[in-house]
């Protein structure tokens, strides 16, 4: 019987490449043999040993109502005894996607897809064919996903690794994705200015998640539309992280602007699997079967996530815990703020609403650049200190921390503590 994590680490690594079904798992920048875990409840995760977590890594993005939260546990339960995949149009996806377009109102038309990066595959793809180009703007750092045209100059587990080429993607398809600085209006301009006709759309995380925690500068995004609009190029938001995080909707109505084409993914699906891409009904109209252009999907609009989605959506909106989410990381960001400065330590917290990233460099973070010259061995310090004291956040000093609705005041005050003390230990060395 195998009981520790190394243990069960050890049988992973014979299995999966890293021991890991996505590498953003690994402990490939900070060091050591990860957990394996058994559980989550609530705001706690349970490994192996039986050591309980405070967990602000929500899975990535998924989790706000934390884990296993009764009315989603019951409605995947009553989906399950009613079919987990009927492969037809449903009443359940229906529902939900009504729901979506009331909370966003720039989803005319949408498609459900079973992850993040299907949905930018797909919305990259149906900007390709209403525009006719091939030229698609991004942003250094930012993550859309694994496919292979935003597979260059990526943030997140890309850059967690040290990849800034992947291998396997064809230069060609890379030819054709430019890659420009985020918050440098610019160099957007003037790349737009000159070559803009090519643009078949700028693809943008509206508030990054992807490089810590990122807020666009009001200038930057400004110019993403005005000069999108005039280049003729859609301008499509991956709101995988944002939508449902910080309001009820997507973070482009806290933002003022409207998309042509939004992609949603993570906390939209309750913890299960999912994704969608939507927006203008006259691009949304390309696809199949109505036009020429195609995506598709056997488990897409699937009936457990679709049900989870609704449930979510019941107590977001009977609960409104926005205001909550967002003091209590106010709270963890001042109070982490604080304990570094009074142990001199480089450090700079960025956050928006209940989101919130630890850079271990004097500010301010608002590039990639910015953020890859925090230092990597104070953060790998820093996060084995909190994991040895129970606390769990992402292996990576590119990935954010979540507040979620079940963690308490105390868990607040009991992670600042160990936070203390980890700082304290970082100041010795
Ligand atoms: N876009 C963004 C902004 C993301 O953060 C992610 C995942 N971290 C994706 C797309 C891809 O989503 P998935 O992992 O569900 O494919």
């Amino acid at each position: 019987m195998c009981a520790t994590n190394e243990e069960w680490f050890t049988r992973a690594e014979r299995l999966f490449p890293g021991g890991v079904n996505s590498p953003a798992r690994a402990y490939a920048a900070v060091g050591g043999t990860p957990p394996v875990f058994v559980r989550g409840e609530g705001a706690y995760v349970y490994d192996v040993e039986g050591k309980r977590y405070i967990d602000y890594l929500a899975a990535y993005g998924p989790l706000i109502l934390g884990h296993a939260h009764p009315a989603i546990v019951s409605a995947i339960s009553r989906a399950a005894a009613e079919g987990t995949v009927l492969g037809t149009t449903t009443t359940y996806e229906v529902e939900f996607a009504e729901r979506l377009q009331s909370a966003i109102p720039s989803l005319e038309r949408l498609r459900f897809t079973t992850s993040g990066t299907e949905g930018v595959m797909s919305a990259i793809r149906v900007a390709r064919a209403f525009t006719g180009r091939t030229t698609i703007v991004k942003f250094s750092g930012c993550y859309h996903g694994h496919a292979d045209p935003v597979l260059g100059d990526a943030g997140s587990g890309t850059a967690t690794v040290g990849l800034s080429h992947v291998a396997g993607v064809p230069a060609e398809t890379l030819r054709d994705v430019w890659s420009l600085p985020y918050n440098d209006p610019e160099t957007l301009r003037t790349t737009m200015r000159k070559r803009g006709e090519r643009v078949a759309a700028v693809l943008v995380e509206p508030v990054v998640g992807n490089f810590g925690i990122v807020p666009p500068e009001p200038e930057f995004l400004r110019t993403i539309h005005e000069e999108a609009a005039r280049a003729g190029a859609l301008v499509i938001y991956d709101e995988v992280i944002t939508a449902f995080r910080f309001a009820y909707g997507a973070v482009q109505s806290l933002l003022g602007y409207t998309p042509d084409l939004t992609v949603l993914g993570k906390i939209i699906g309750g913890g299960v699997p999912i994704g969608a891409f939507g927006g203008r009904r006259d691009v949304l109209e390309l696809l199949a079967p109505l036009g020429p252009t195609f995506q598709a999907g056997t488990f897409a609009g699937n009936p457990l996530a679709m049900r989870a989605g609704l449930a979510l959506l019941d107590v977001l909106a009977k609960e409104n815990p926005y205001g909550e989410l967002e003091r209590k990381a106010i709270r963890l960001a001042e109070g982490l703020t604080a304990a570094a400065r009074r142990y001199r330590l480089p450090f700079t917290v960025n956050r928006f609403g209940g989101a919130f990233s630890t850079h271990f460099v004097d500010g301010p973070v608002r590039t990639y650049a910015d953020a890859r010259r925090a230092d990597d061995r104070l953060f790998s310090r820093f996060f084995h200190g909190l994991r040895e004291r129970g606390i769990l956040i992402a292996p990576s000093k590119y990935e954010a921390w979540f507040t979620m609705v079940p963690h308490t005041w105390d868990d607040v005050e009991a992670t600042l503590r160990a936070a203390e003390d980890v700082f304290a230990e970082l100041a010795r060395i």
